[in-house]
């Protein structure tokens, strides 16, 4: 199965998120959890989530994947910065509990001339605070460009959060085309070579979802602007063997590059013609 979708607004809900995405031949999609500067979040409909479960269940829908607020910072310098974010993605969590057995994905925050080794601290103590024994919800990193002090522009840095992690099996990593890009991985002329890396540094076994973005800027670039498949400089053929990968074809593809719905919906059925 070809999982693909797109990042939609959850203004309106879960079964209008599920509509949206059929309306765009799409199986996935992505959402914010909430106002992405943060803010407080929407209350949950138990009658949304029911008729979104079953409009799911009905079309083969994959995995659904939240997004945190793009503000939170779980590893600033400020500690109520850092209560913040620890708060809100504890809130998140338990509101996944609504749509069991999906992903929530995070950046892992920026460390602000305090260095990496503290910045990690944070993350894992943030992280060891909010997972609980029975959620079933998977917590994604997010792989980052490295812009300023972005914790997890490298490989590294994601493994050393996750092996202090105490309830580990409920994390994963999203891999970023875009991002991953301009954090100098060469997708583009050597993706086997990345997975190998990605591999031997934190184990495929841990990739559990795919950001599919193209990229306005070089690699190496530590810049993070998003571009239209095939509209940067990454470019479909490299993005088409991202998708048609044997270690990645299984994993479900989440659009984020700049368009409207419309615009995804095009960028979809570009895709389902590549994917072999
Ligand atoms: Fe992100
Ligand atoms: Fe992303
Ligand atoms: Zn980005």
């Amino acid at each position: 199965m070809f999982y693909i979708g797109c990042h939609l607004s959850a203004a309106d809900g879960f079964e209008a998120m599920g509509k949206a995405a059929l309306s765009i031949k799409a199986n996935v999609f992505q959402f914010f959890t909430r106002n992405p500067r943060g803010g407080s979040a929407k209350a949950i409909k138990q009658a949304d989530v029911d008729a979104f479960l079953k409009l799911a269940s009905e079309n083969n829908f994959g995995k659904i994947l939240a997004h945190a607020p793009y503000t939170l910072n779980g590893c600033s310098a400020d500690a109520s910065i850092r209560k913040f974010a620890r708060d809100t993605m504890a809130d998140d969590l338990q509101r996944m509990e609504y749509v069991p057995g999906n992903m929530y994905n995070f950046h892992p925050g920026s460390h602000v001339q305090q260095g990496v080794d503290v910045g990690i601290d944070f993350i894992v103590e943030m992280l060891n605070d909010i997972l609980f024994e029975n959620q079933r919800t998977t917590v994604l990193l997010e792989t980052m460009a490295g812009k300023g002090s972005e914790v997890g522009g490298k490989f590294e840095e994601l493994k050393r959060i996750m092996d202090r992690v105490k309830l580990v099996d409920k994390m994963g990593v999203c891999l970023d085309t875009c991002h991953v890009n301009d954090a100098g991985y060469d997708i583009v002329n050597d993706l086997d070579g990345v997975l190998a890396e990605f591999d031997r540094v934190i184990g495929l076994k841990w990739l559990k979802a795919i950001h599919l973005n193209d990229s306005m800027n070089p690699l190496g670039a530590h810049k993070d602007r998003h571009a239209v498949i095939d509209g940067g400089k990454i470019g479909l053929d490299a993005l088409a063997r991202v998708i048609n990968h044997p270690q990645l074809r299984d994993l479900p593809f989440y659009l984020e590059t700049p368009n409207e719905l419309e615009g995804y919906g095009k960028e979809i059925a570009l895709l389902k013609s590549v994917r072999k």
